[in-house]
């Protein structure tokens, strides 16, 4: 009975919606919203897909082409502590592709290193996505805390990165990984995620939630990892809702599979903004400065360092167990319309406050391994484009 009384009672409403979401321009079911599609026979057990408005997908549109290196490393992140001269450094880098993800439980490990000696006043090298936050946490333990930094938002490379909850991307490999990191990796993620719901409902929405539709035409399967990436997702699935299918019907792309995840998205200039004020408004100083070696360090007036220089730690700590893990984003101006993210052909967009993010992330995930060139590859980004405006085609 139920059936019967959504088919009759709610066609002739869906049939007025789709005329409303064509002249509208909005990308509905079938992909054009001539009413074509049948709706399910049956009310759907899972969301609806609400209308989506379609990305103007071109290279015109292309209003910057940026590229950043992933501070990769297979042990995973650097946390421990050494001495160099009379100061403590704690090393806080070399986060790959989680660096914002992890940034607020990395820094906490890291300020109660840098604490536990006694010390209140901090030096925190680096002023990218792990420098910003470690500073912050260090002031919300008590700490008086001053920033050095060759280069600050938006120069650093933390502000060239896709903006999504991504805890475990290429984060170590599962080889290398000491046995105890997961346990740390787990603890690192729960924080973070935490302070992370507090920017939920800002103005500028610093941070929200968004949906990722992840669209093929083959059944769906994972993705060939010749690196042997770890993956840690498991750990921590209570997080986020679980990645689910869209029957046929039930959404408007074109391909014949269709998943969507809910996931927290960083409009990461607004939340550089955020951090940078909060920490100037505690009292927080930013000095530009760069450091050739470790002793250098030693002319700082603070007895306790948090060196927080990501790919940079490369240069100066010597660490050639620091791989660059080359990422190209080709920024579509703005639809603030398109509040959601795609994943389609080895490409991935992301509706972001500001920008449009289009990213090829490649047939495996290799992609940009080992990589360190930094110039952009107009032709890259074109095909990038090109492969999202086959969506909407
Ligand atoms: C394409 C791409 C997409 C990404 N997407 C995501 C994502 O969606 N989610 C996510 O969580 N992560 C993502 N990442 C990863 C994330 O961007 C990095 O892990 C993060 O930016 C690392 O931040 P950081 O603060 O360690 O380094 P950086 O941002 O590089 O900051 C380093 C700081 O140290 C300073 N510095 C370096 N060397 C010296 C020196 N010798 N003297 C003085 N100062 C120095 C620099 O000037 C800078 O201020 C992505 C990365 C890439 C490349």
């Amino acid at each position: 009975m139920a059936k019967v009384a959504y088919e009759t009672a709610e066609r002739p409403a869906r049939r007025a919606f789709l005329r409303q979401a064509s002249a509208a321009g909005l990308f509905t079911l079938g992909g054009c919203a001539t009413g074509a599609a049948p709706p399910p026979a049956t009310k759907p057990a899972f969301r609806p897909v609400p209308p989506l408005a379609r990305v103007d997908a071109r290279p015109g549109r292309i209003m910057n082409i940026t590229v950043c290196l992933r501070p990769f490393r297979a042990a995973g992140p650097r946390l421990d502590t050494e001495t160099v001269g009379d100061k403590l450094v704690v090393h806080n880098y070399g986060h790959g592709g989680s660096g914002w993800s992890l940034s607020w439980g990395s820094g906490m490990v890291a300020v109660r290193k840098a604490l536990s000696a006694g010390a209140r006043d901090i030096a925190v090298i680096g002023c990218g996505a792990l420098g910003l936050t470690a500073a912050v946490v260090a002031q919300r333990a008590g700490a008086s805390v001053t920033i050095y930094a060759k280069e600050r938002m938006p120069d650093v490379r933390s502000a060239r990165a896709t903006g999504v909850w991504s805890p475990d991307s290429r984060i170590a490999t599962a080889a290398a990984a000491p046995p105890e990191f997961p346990a740390l990796w787990e603890e690192m993620t729960r924080s973070s995620f935490r302070m992370f719901q507090s920017y939920l409902g800002l103005p500028g929405s610093p941070i929200e939630w968004i949906d990722r539709y992840v669209l093929s035409d083959a059944p769906p399967s994972g993705r060939a990892d010749p690196v042997g990436f770890a993956h840690y997702g498991g750990w921590v699935r209570d997080l986020t809702p679980p990645m689910e299918s869209l029957p046929p019907g039930s959404h408007p792309f074109p391909t014949a599979y269709a998943r969507r995840a809910s996931l927290p998205m960083f409009n990461i200039a607004e939340y550089a903004r955020v951090l940078t004020a909060e920490f100037l408004q505690n009292g927080g100083r930013i000095e530009t400065a760069e450091f050739h070696a470790p002793a250098d360090l030693t002319s700082l007036k603070q007895r306790a360092i948090i060196n927080c220089t990501g790919y940079g730690a490369r240069a100066l700590w010597k660490d050639e167990s620091l791989v660059p893990v080359r990422g190209q984003i080709a920024w579509l101006i703005p639809q603030p319309e398109v509040n959601y993210g795609l994943v389609y052909d080895g490409v991935f967009m992301l509706g972001r406050r500001d920008g449009i993010v289009i990213q090829q992330t490649g047939p495996d995930e290799s992609w940009g391994y080992d990589d360190a060139n930094e110039q952009p590859d107009r032709a890259e980004a074109e095909a990038a484009v090109a492969a999202i405006a086959r969506v909407y085609a």
